[in-house]
């Protein structure tokens, strides 16, 4: 029986757990990255190297891209060397990078221009979750085209859900992004009132974390506060970038917000303060 050629564009904290779970799942794998190097170790494990992204897009039956924001997205499909013009008719774009709605809904059409169809296919988890091939699937697009890629999708996650047209994923991811970073930001602040008034912090924290705000976010991200630990799961610039592209949807909508911004500054002086290449958890670190 042929595999299924699946491209993977993007091979950074998610993408690099994603392909790896496409080998492991038996799809004959062709990847792109920007840092060749990244893609390496892939190769190790049976993935061809594309030389660019038009050359891992030729000839695939699905591709796929994890990449940083809507620019990126966009130079990576459209670009000179983009997928998109190298991609077969009928042959599947699907971005999984959280990007806005305005960006997915573009790039829906372009690809649909070329007769190629487009999902976009937004996810919850992180690192670890990539790694093990247990994402969640928030997707926009038409019920077949999901169909077709179901395959793919099932070997990177644990769950789809099909949320409505091109678009809905956007929205749905940014709303659970923006809750995150609000309860990260606030996390920040709350434990760094803890060490300045002198508290025992750890049990300071379990109050939280085993009372009403307890979340998973709450549970992992003040453990990585508590031990110092920033080695990345999220990076501190995607979180603004995200918090961002809530805000801009919030006021699109009509929906009065101040806590988006409120809460970017936290991720913004964070980087600005030299935290750009740490996880998430380190935002506490300007505030100590
Ligand atoms: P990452 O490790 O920083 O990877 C970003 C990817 O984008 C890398 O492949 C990077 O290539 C590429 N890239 C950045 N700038 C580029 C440029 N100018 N041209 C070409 N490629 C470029 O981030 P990640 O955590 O994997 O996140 C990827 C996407 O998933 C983002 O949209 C993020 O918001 C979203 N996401 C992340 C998480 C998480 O917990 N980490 C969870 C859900 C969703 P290089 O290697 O060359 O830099």
């Amino acid at each position: 029986m042929t595999r299924m050629k699946v491209a993977v564009l993007g091979l950074g904290i998610m993408g690099s757990g994603m392909a790896r779970q496409l080998l492991a799942a038996g799809f004959e794998v062709a990847v792109w990255n920007r840092s060749a190097d990244k893609a390496q170790p892939l190769a190790d494990e049976g993935a061809r190297i594309a030389a660019s992204p038009a050359d891992a897009g030729n000839g695939a039956a699905i591709v796929i891209a994890m990449l940083a924001d809507d620019a990126v997205s966009r130079a990576v499909w459209t670009g000179e060397d983009g997928a998109l013009a190298a991609m077969h008719e009928g042959a599947i774009a699907l971005d999984s990078s959280t990007l806005t709605g305005g960006w997915v809904t573009e790039l829906a059409a372009l690809a649909e221009a070329r007769g190629v169809r487009f999902l976009e296919a937004p996810v919850t988890g992180s690192r670890d979750q990539a790694a093990q091939g247990a994402l969640r699937f928030l997707v926009g697009g038409a019920a077949d085209v999901l169909e077709a890629a179901r395959p793919v999708l099932d070997a990177m996650g644990s769950a789809t859900v099909h949320l409505g047209p091109v678009g809905s994923g956007a929205t749905v991811k940014l709303a659970n992004n923006f809750l995150c970073g609000v309860q990260a930001a606030s996390l920040a602040e709350a434990l760094a009132l803890f060490e300045k008034r002198g508290l025992n912090v750890e049990q300071a924290v379990s109050v939280l974390t085993e009372g009403a705000p307890a979340s998973p976010l709450l549970k992992a991200v003040s453990r990585r506060m508590l031990d110092r630990a920033y080695d990345p799961h999220f990076f501190v610039p995607l979180m603004a970038k995200d918090l961002s592209y809530a805000g801009q949807a919030l006021a699109e909508a009509g929906v009065p917000s101040a806590i988006a911004e409120a809460a970017r500054k936290r991720f913004l002086d964070a980087a600005a303060a030299g935290h750009g290449e740490q996880d998430i958890a380190s935002i506490i670190e300007p505030l100590r």
